[in-house]
């Protein structure tokens, strides 16, 4: 048997909603790991294992085509804890994890947070099949609408909460992650133009519901390297050190190249802001992060590409070595760290003897491999503009 203790998450409230956070401890009174649980209404004495959507994650994905929520997806014995509300009215999927919105939102900006839950899940398929059987989904936010507008996050205090925030990540309680049209679209209204805040919110996400759950240790080793980061004074006067989950929501941020710069430290950013820079600065951080996105895919840039740029992306998928529901089975990976360089410069069809053998993944030789690892290359190396040196003077609330 375990006994808890509770503290409140003081400043991850923001990626936490208004919820506690609980550590378990053995019987010997060791950490052992962290659950969530409501605060505002009355059903804070949730199990920490919730009951899991029937299935599992796809290898596919639809999200070139917004169309109405399929009506199973209503029912709370489908997607947990209470059904997809009425309030959703559009609905795209990326490996069968639900992207929704009410009407008021354009289908672009579904199509961009479909993309993203595309590639974040890609990676690793115990992570993606996790976040998928926790009834985990994605929700735009509309240009008009607060975050208090979306249903799971309606009980939070809107004279507040849609002052201070444009998103949220996903926890057990309310198994979504949100983020504002504006920011999806990049559009010259948002106030964290100069940031990808879709991909931080959905980054807690796959923290909460994927990673923890889907990689061995993985949730305690990050509160471990979080406190041993804050003792070593790394990321000092920095919104990383706000909590472990931002530590890791803004290190993943800089591990795909879309975190804001500043050349000193002002409370929230600082100069280590691209996956270059974090994986000499901080390496424990930057491993605990390439478990979850083993494949090193480039994250396309939202304000630089096209949503058809977007679908066609070669995204490479089960890195992790998993089979993936299907994709590729337990062989058909790639033996050399080099494979995935090697064949975009064309080794595949040049140098076929080592290639087809040692790098069966990165050459797409695999049988059977999924629907999304079969877009059609396209070269994106013209369109990786930066966003970095805006300068931003707004504080980060997410
Ligand atoms: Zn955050």
């Amino acid at each position: 048997m375990s006994k808890t203790t509770v503290e409140v998450n003081g400043n991850g409230l923001e990626s936490l909603g208004k919820e506690f956070k609980i550590k378990f401890y053995d019987a010997d009174g060791n950490f052992t790991d962290t659950g969530f649980v409501g605060y505002s209404d009355n059903s804070s004495h949730r199990s920490r294992r919730a009951s899991l959507r029937p299935g599992k994650a796809t290898s596919t994905d639809s999200c070139d085509h917004v169309r109405g929520v399929p009506s199973e997806l209503r029912s709370s014995s489908v997607m947990k804890p209470h059904g997809i509300a009425i309030f959703y009215q559009k609905y795209t999927e990326a490996y069968g994890i639900p992207i929704l919105s009410s009407w008021n939102v354009n289908d672009d900006a579904l199509k961009r947070a479909c993309y993203i839950t595309r590639f974040l899940f890609a990676d690793n398929y115990a992570v993606r099949n996790s976040f998928y059987q926790r009834s985990g989904r994605s929700a735009v936010i509309g240009v008009h609408e607060g975050t208090t507008s979306i249903p799971e996050h309606s009980h939070m205090d809107p004279s507040f909460w849609d002052k201070r925030a444009r998103g949220l990540g996903a926890t057990d309680s309310a198994p979504v992650s949100t983020g504002g049209e504006e920011n999806l679209l990049c559009m010259k209204n948002d106030r964290y133009h100069s940031e990808d805040i879709y991909l931080h919110e959905f980054s807690h996400g796959v923290a909460n519901l994927g990673a923890r759950y889907g990689i061995s240790g993985w949730f305690r080793r990050l509160e471990s390297q979080y406190n041993t980061a804050k003792q070593q004074g790394l990321w000092a006067n920095t919104y990383s050190m706000s909590s472990s989950a931002e530590y890791f929501a803004e290190g993943v941020q800089s591990f795909f190249n879309v975190n804001d710069y500043s050349a000193t430290p002002n409370g929230i950013h600082g100069p280590i802001n691209t996956k270059e820079k974090l994986s000499t600065y901080d390496p424990a951080l930057y491993q605990l992060i390439e478990e979850v996105w083993p494949c090193h895919n480039t994250y396309l840039k939202r304000c630089v590409v096209s949503r058809a740029q977007e679908q066609q992306q070669n995204i490479r998928t089960n890195c992790d070595g998993s089979t993936g529901g299907g994709d590729g089975g337990g062989s058909c990976k790639d033996i050399h760290p080099n494979c995935h360089s090697w064949a975009t410069t064309g080794e595949c069809s040049r140098n076929p003897a080592y290639m087809l053998v040692n790098c069966k993944h990165s050459c797409n030789t695999c049988s059977g491999q999924g629907v999304v690892a079969l877009h059609v290359q396209t070269a994106v190396s013209s369109v990786m503009i930066g966003l970095e040196g805006e300068n931003v003077i707004e504080t980060q609330v997410t």
